[in-house]
């Protein structure tokens, strides 16, 4: 993979959840080809080691590991295998997330018909408790537990600095997901708290919000099954004043500018936008 500039991260222990996904695979292989040794945390251990092979095959330090973010016993067992072959974690990137169709309405907007019940239509009224529950924790509860895990080894380590995983619904919310928005608004919110607390201990902490890039987790509401774009997927371009979705690899210059302490060591409790000017265009 071409990185846009070097960083020497050395010496440095990354730690990336959500690592055997795209985005935080390509964020894993980005920090490893600056010289970091990369523990890959996914609840998707074959994926995980799929990307921990990767990197290897050329020539970097890495290792996948199985964890759920939403399990302290399975975080703190993943925690003392990355300490004893790599050592204790100086990167957090907080990757782990997504939305699930159980937080989804099937609508953007309510009409009076609705309320009949129809099959295969699903109402903000219908919506599973449990399905709002999983997707809020799996973004806000699997941003926190992996932090309070692999924190405390940061403090006072020279350069330790955390990267969550905002979105663009944090802004603005997206139609049709609730949870997921609230999650992610959750995460920022998170970030801003996080970094005032972490701001004595020397560790920074800073979010990106991607704007739409095309993955597993959003495939379902973006293409079809023939593989043309849906509604949705054409709206977004056209709300995205570039014009188009964006490619994982226009994240890493945002990542490796934020993780590195020589270029952002004054930028704390930041959410960066990396959108193609979508969060910026009123529409109009
Ligand atoms: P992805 O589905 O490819 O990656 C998510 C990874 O998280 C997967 O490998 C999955 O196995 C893992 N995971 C899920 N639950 C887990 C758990 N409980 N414990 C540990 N790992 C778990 O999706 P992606 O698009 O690469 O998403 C990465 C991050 O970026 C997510 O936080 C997502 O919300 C965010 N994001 C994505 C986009 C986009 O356009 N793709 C936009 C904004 C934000």
């Amino acid at each position: 993979m071409n990185i846009p500039f070097h960083i020497d991260l050395g010496n440095k222990v990354a730690v990336v959840t959500g690592g055997g996904g795209v985005l935080c695979g390509i964020f894993a292989k980005a920090l490893a080809q600056c010289g970091a040794k990369v523990a890959i945390l996914d609840i998707k251990k074959e994926n995980a080691d799929k990307v921990a092979q990767r990197i290897k095959a050329s020539g970097g330090k890495a290792i996948g590991v199985e964890a759920n973010v939403l399990d302290t016993n399975s975080l703190e067992k993943a925690k003392s295998i990355v300490d004893e072959e790599l050592g204790t974690c100086d990167i957090l990137i907080n990757g782990a997330g997504g939305n699930h169709p159980k937080g989804t309405t099937t609508k953007e907007f309510l009409e009076k018909d609705d309320l009949i019940k129809k099959e295969g239509l699903t109402t903000f009224f219908d919506l599973d408790s449990r399905g709002i529950e999983f997707v809020f924790n799996l973004n806000f509860l699997g941003t926190l537990l992996p932090t309070q895990i692999f924190a405390k080894d940061m403090i006072d380590k020279s350069g330790a600095v955390i990267i969550n995983i905002s979105s663009m619904n944090a802004y603005t919310p997206l139609t049709k997901i609730p949870a997921y928005s609230a999650a992610k608004a959750a995460v920022s919110n998170f970030t801003q708290w996080l970094a005032v607390h972490m701001a004595k201990v020397g560790i920074r902490v800073n979010a990106i919000a991607p704007g739409f890039f095309l993955t597993k987790q959003n495939e379902a509401l973006l293409i079809n099954e023939d593989g043309s774009y849906t509604l949705r997927a054409e709206k977004i371009i056209r709300q995205t004043p570039m014009n188009r979705f964006g490619k994982p690899e226009e994240l890493v210059g945002t990542l490796l500018w934020l993780v590195d302490e020589n270029a952002s060591g004054f930028v704390n409790g930041t959410v960066i936008p990396v959108d193609g000017g979508f969060s910026a265009y009123s529409g109009v």
